[in-house]
């Protein structure tokens, strides 16, 4: 367990890491920031940070020396680079959950192994794989990599008419899954917390809207109905246990459905805390990120209880720059994240509406 006064160390230097580091502050915990970016927005808030390469281990080494346990902003860390620092101090959430969640065969697998309810997926490593896969699942289907996908990069949906070969171009013949396509109703998310007691907490189930593949919208509590929210949440409770989590995490999940005939899949889970749970910042009891350094600090959990309906919307790009009319409303909660380049499609803030029920 650590004392205050130690420190956490933290690979990558987005906002994640950023909200992280702001959120060790009020419990006397220091942050070390390790990424390879000159002008990591993390960097702003912590006293300490490495400018080095995932596979520097002189770096690394040094890194593990300066910290007393070391956690992650984002799900693709070199499975090397999680050995080498576990190997020094305590990786928390375990390695095991990098490397269950990085490849979409090996998260579906798991996730279907928990018997829980997924799309239809197949294994495909060639056009052969693909076209019996297509005769089975039918149009359309999406077609994804299976490593490094984010905000619908690495992935294609395959309509009736188009090429299958084309598909597997577009990807660079990359390893890939191939998943039937669901009509969904809505995209769901929970974000849930899983302390080094075994303990697990989640979130109120958060409804997500995207433009552009990029998540624009939060809104809390999903409008899902009793039966399908109380399945979602402990679909996350489960795999978190399963997992043997240390940290927040969050479940991503489709709706399929209406009324009474609504159901719940589960589309991927992302092992690090997450844009969809940024409201939890005023909407809730505890911060999801305040939960995530008390996990990995080994401390018991907070209440994850919401404060009232809640609305995120990301400020991508451009948006952002309407931060002082967003400022003129007294009620909103305005987080810009320190980026000096507003580019297209890229997340510079998020602002927080809470309203008490
Ligand atoms: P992902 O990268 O898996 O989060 O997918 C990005 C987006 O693509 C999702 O937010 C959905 O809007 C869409 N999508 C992904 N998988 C499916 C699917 N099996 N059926 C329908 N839409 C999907």
């Amino acid at each position: 367990m650590l004392r205050p006064g130690q420190t956490i160390g933290i690979l990558g230097g987005g906002q994640l890491a950023r909200m992280l580091a702001v959120a060790a502050a009020p419990y006397g915990l220091r942050c070390h920031i390790y990424a390879p970016e000159q002008d990591s927005p993390a960097f702003d808030v912590v006293a300490a940070h490495t400018i080095a390469d995932y596979s520097d281990e002189t770096a690394l080494a040094r890194f593990a020396e300066a910290v007393d346990v070391v956690t992650y902003e984002f799900e693709n860390v070199p499975a090397h680079t999680a050995a080498f620092l576990a190997a020094r101090r305590p990786v928390r959430p375990d390695p095991r959950a990098l490397a269950t969640t990085q490849d979409r065969l090996s998260e579906k697998q798991f996730l279907s192994g928990l018997g829980l309810p997924l799309a239809p997926f197949w294994e495909i490593n060639g056009l052969s794989d693909l076209e019996a896969a297509l005769a089975v699942s039918g149009r359309p289907a999406v077609l994804k990599t299976r490593r490094f996908g984010y905000d619908g990069k690495g992935q294609v949906m395959i309509r009736e008419g188009d090429d299958a070969a084309a598909a597997l171009a577009q990807l660079g013949f990359a390893p890939a899954v191939l998943e039937g396509f669901l009509p969904f109703t809505r995209e769901v998310s929970v974000v849930v917390a899983r302390g080094l007691d075994g303990r697990v907490t989640a979130y109120d189930l958060c409804e997500n809207t995207h433009k552009n593949h990029i998540l624009s919208q939060t809104v809390v509590p999903a409008r899902v109905g009793a039966k399908a929210t109380a399945l979602a949440l402990q679909h996350a409770r489960t795999v978190a246990a399963a997992l043997g989590y240390v940290g927040v995490m969050a479940v991503e999940m489709f709706v399929v459905g209406e009324g009474g005939d609504e159901h719940i899949l589960i589309n991927e889970i992302a092992p690090r805390v997450h844009n969809s749970g940024h409201w939890t910042i005023e909407g809730a009891e505890t911060s999801q990120f305040a939960q995530h350094i008390r996990a990995v600090a080994g401390w018991p959990l907070g209440s994850a209880t919401r404060l009232g309906q809640v609305r995120m919307d990301n400020l991508v790009g451009v948006e952002a720059e309407d931060w002082l009319v967003l400022l003129s409303d007294p009620h909103a909660h305005l987080h810009l994240y320190g980026k000096a380049e507003a580019r297209k499609g890229r997340k510079m803030g998020h602002v927080t509406f809470v309203t008490p029920e």
